[in-house]
């Protein structure tokens, strides 16, 4: 591709709402134009980026064994009912009516869809296994769109459903894709993590999620740097203490803590550490057998925080208590509120509260504390006992192998069992080997394709733009040459390189236009391109080229007569 023939759009500054550093240099750089919240034009140059991804992933996929096919945005509200999905899946489903008043929906994914077309095609065990993907456009309307591509409205995404048998096969299958997801990441050339919910063995939990490791990652994860535990932090399990509770040394008293409403405060009043304190924090659940929510309390120790989707396993659905409910039930502030003299008022203790003794909580009553609190003699023991909190760094990793760390990723994939919950509401059946009908097993597998151009400007940028992993660069080389306009000379040589790169199937940009070359590097550098050959006058004098790599420090001159050898061995380095 020459420059003069192809569309760049490169800006000054990013757009001040662009919050974090791959939205910024998508911008800056044009890979992308906004056209609304959360929606984008791929500007030609971000879009020979995602079409190479799309190809890495097609190449896997199809080994894989997977069949692509390609289904539509727009689906029939019936579908969506028959699911179920239509009532729950809530405000990010975009629906729409088309000019007979019937229901449509744009597509969030394809489930739906899916099923339908396999319980129409498919009718005995010798049709399966079947994995069927695409890589479509999906559109859900985000409550917060945010960071560009990262979280868009409208995104590209692989998405990938298998049928299956029985779940053994399923099991297969989710080897199968969790070997392909881990290839797909590594030759796109990220750092990435597959992340769960147990002690990482594949199939466990049934669901995996692939992470690039990023600061800005919006994910929180949790590993175990002896072992190959990992897990996003929602579901990494905080295990019990090991030592027993001690017996109680102190006497409850009640202590003044004017103003000191968090356990920091309270503990530096009162120079303990911040772990001999417990928190309490009160919600409204609804238990599934109760006829209205109930006000209940939930422990926690001083320097730990609340994890809600293991509290939500634990108490059902609930809420946080607004400070009117508090009042009425525990007739304090909040700031001061505790689990001592609240007999009727249900207590859930994270494992970590329930083998404390002495400890500081809430009085019940605003500006006082009490210490020296212990269960079984101030207060009843809780009604249960539960993993509540958000693992911490230096936590005994669940497997037991050693200590967590924490990290941050962002996901671009994830793939799950969904087994037969999709089969069976849409009764996708086949008929087993003796005859009998059974509801199919299935699983997918999402991959966020314009995710992965964030999350890999996330990963490799300096402060002179993108440097793109090579695989996913949108040219692999680009010459520049000084002054193409101005020296016949350069011209030649410039255009010769070009072709014969050409020929050797190359990608490669000649950026031929008639500007400054410090423009020209600016610009090749800020849009990623990983390798450039310079071509000037004096070079060629002494028949020699200029190479730089995009994070080299240095250029290297190098014989005309073996830029190709050359280049051809820094691209080869490169491929994973
Ligand atoms: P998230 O927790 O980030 O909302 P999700 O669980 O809704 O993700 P899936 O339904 O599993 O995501 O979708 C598969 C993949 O699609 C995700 O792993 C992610 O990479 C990508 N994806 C999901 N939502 C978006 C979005 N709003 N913008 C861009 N990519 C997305
Ligand atoms: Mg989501």
């Amino acid at each position: 591709m020459r420059t003069s023939k192809f569309f760049i759009s490169t800006l000054r500054e990013a757009p001040s709402d662009a919050e974090i550093v791959s939205h910024k240099l998508m911008l800056r750089s044009g890979l992308i134009k906004r056209l609304a919240g959360g929606i984008y034009t791929w500007m030609p140059v971000g879009l020979r980026v995602l079409r190479k991804i799309e190809s890495i992933i097609r190449q896997e996929m199809d080994l894989a064994g997977a069949i692509e096919l390609s289904m539509p945005a727009v689906q029939p509200a019936e579908l969506w009912q028959e699911s179920g999905r239509w009532e729950k899946y809530g405000p990010e489903l975009l629906r729409l009516k088309d000019r007979h008043q019937r229901d449509f929906v744009i597509g969030p994914t394809h489930e739906e869809v899916i099923t339908d077309v396999v319980r129409k095609e498919v009718k005995s065990y010798r049709q399966l296994p079947l994995h069927f993907y695409q890589v479509q456009m999906k559109f859900r309307d985000e409550i917060r769109p945010r960071f560009g591509v990262m979280r868009g409205r409208e995104f590209l995404m692989k998405d990938g459903y298998s049928f299956h048998a029985s779940f053994e096969d399923l099991q297969r299958e989710y080897r199968n894709m969790f070997e392909t997801y881990t290839r797909i990441f590594t030759r796109l050339g990220l750092k990435f993590r597959a992340v769960t919910a147990d002690t990482g063995s594949i199939g466990g939990t049934g669901s995996h999620e692939f992470h690039v490791l990023a600061d800005s990652g919006e994910d929180a994860l949790a590993y175990c740097p002896d072992s190959d535990y990992a897990a996003n932090v929602e579901l990494a399990e905080a295990i019990a203490p090991s030592e027993p509770r001690s017996s109680a040394s102190q006497t409850m008293k009640k202590i003044s803590t004017p103003g000191k409403t968090r356990c920091e405060d309270v503990a530096a009043l009162l120079s303990i550490p911040v772990i001999s304190m417990v928190k309490a924090i009160a919600i409204m659940c609804q238990p599934p057998d109760a006829d209205s929510a109930q006000f209940a309390l939930l422990l926690l120790r001083g320097d730990h925080d609340l994890n809600e989707v293991k509290t939500q396993k634990i108490v059902g659905e609930f809420r946080f208590a607004r400070d009117d409910e508090i009042v009425e039930a525990l007739g304090c502030k909040p700031g001061y509120i505790g689990p001592v003299g609240i007999e009727s008022i249900p207590v859930f203790a994270d494992r970590s509260v329930a083998t404390m003794s002495d400890f500081v909580c809430g009085a019940n009553e605003e500006g006082f504390h009490l210490g020296g609190v212990n269960f079984g003699r101030d207060l009843p023991e809780p009604l249960a006992v539960a993993d509540l909190r958000n693992v911490v760094a230096g936590d005994t990793s669940p497997d037991g192998k050693g200590k967590l760390e924490l990290c941050r990723g962002i996901e671009v994939g994830h793939i799950f069992q969904l087994r037969t919950k999709y089969a069976e509401a849409l009764k996708c059946v086949f008929l087993d080997e003796s005859g009998q009908s059974q509801a199919m097993e299935m699983g997918c597998y999402g991959i966020g394709v314009t995710r992965i151009v964030g999350a890999a400007i996330e990963q490799n940028h300096d402060d002179r733009g993108i440097h793109f992993p090579p695989a996913i660069a949108p040219f692999e080389v680009c010459i520049v040459p000084m002054g193409y306009a101005k020296s016949q000379s350069v011209k030649l040589a410039a255009d010769e390189l070009y072709i014969s790169l050409k020929a050797a199937g190359v990608d490669v940009l000649l950026d031929d236009r008639n500007e400054r070359p410090g423009v020209l590097f600016a610009e090749m550098e800020l849009i990623g391109i990983p390798h450039r050959i310079v071509v000037g006058d004096r070079g060629l004098v002494e028949g020699k080229l200029e190479y730089k790599g995009r994070t080299d420090t240095e250029p290297t001159m190098v014989p005309i007569a073996e830029i190709g050898a050359y280049l051809k061995a820094r691209l080869c380095e490169e491929s994973p």
